[in-house]
């Protein structure tokens, strides 16, 4: 074989394995941004501290709770609601027989009144609520921890997509307007 014959096969395998590796480059960058991750539902849900909670002097505390969980407090404000606010608030439950008992609760002091942000952050605050009535709760959760009753059961948190969003309109209406998401 001459040497030029040489070189030219040499060139020419030199070249095939170039195009080898860029194929191999560009499956593996194809293969990493195709792989299949878990769905990232970042999510915005509205939570009200109740007056039994602001007594009893644990705004802080619970909040530590949405924090070290992942959750973050992205508005915040206090206020003292009127019969309408709350009534309006807890339509929903008009007819049911606690309601009028829910409103004069709800207007018996002030409340702290968030929007907490995070990866599926309605069902996790529900989570770390417990349930409704706090001897129900599971132990570690804020019902259970801060509660007394089923009236004054500590906080109050969306229960789902739609009253989330509904909820953080009624308390933050300019988050709607300035809200990326
Ligand atoms: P949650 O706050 O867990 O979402 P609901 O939406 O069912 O519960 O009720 C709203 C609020 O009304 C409760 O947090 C509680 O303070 C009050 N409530 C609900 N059920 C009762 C009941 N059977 N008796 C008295 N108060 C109740
Ligand atoms: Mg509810």
């Amino acid at each position: 074989m001459h040497f030029r014959q040489l070189r030219q096969s040499v060139g020419t395998m030199t070249g095939y394995l170039r195009v080898q590796r860029a194929i191999c480059c560009f499956t593996r960058f194809y293969d990493l941004l195709t792989e299949e991750r878990p769905l990232m539902a970042i999510e915005r849900t509205l939570s009200i501290i109740k007056p039994d909670a602001v007594a009893k002097n644990v705004i802080g505390k619970i909040y530590s709770r949405f924090e070290t969980n992942g959750l973050k407090i992205i508005a915040s404000r206090m206020a003292w609601l009127s019969p309408q606010e709350a009534g309006e608030f807890y339509g929903v439950h008009k007819e049911r027989p606690f309601y009028k008992d829910l409103v004069a609760f709800m207007t018996s002091g002030p409340v702290m009144i968030q929007v907490l942000e995070g990866e599926d952050a309605i069902a996790k605050n529900r989570d770390l609520m417990g349930a409704t009535d706090p001897k129900k709760a599971a132990p570690g959760t804020i019902r259970a921890d801060f509660a007394a009753s089923i009236d004054a059961n500590a906080v109050h948190g969306s229960d789902g997509p739609d009253t989330a969003k509904v909820e953080i309109a009624f308390f933050f209406p300019a988050m709607n307007v300035y809200s990326g998401r």
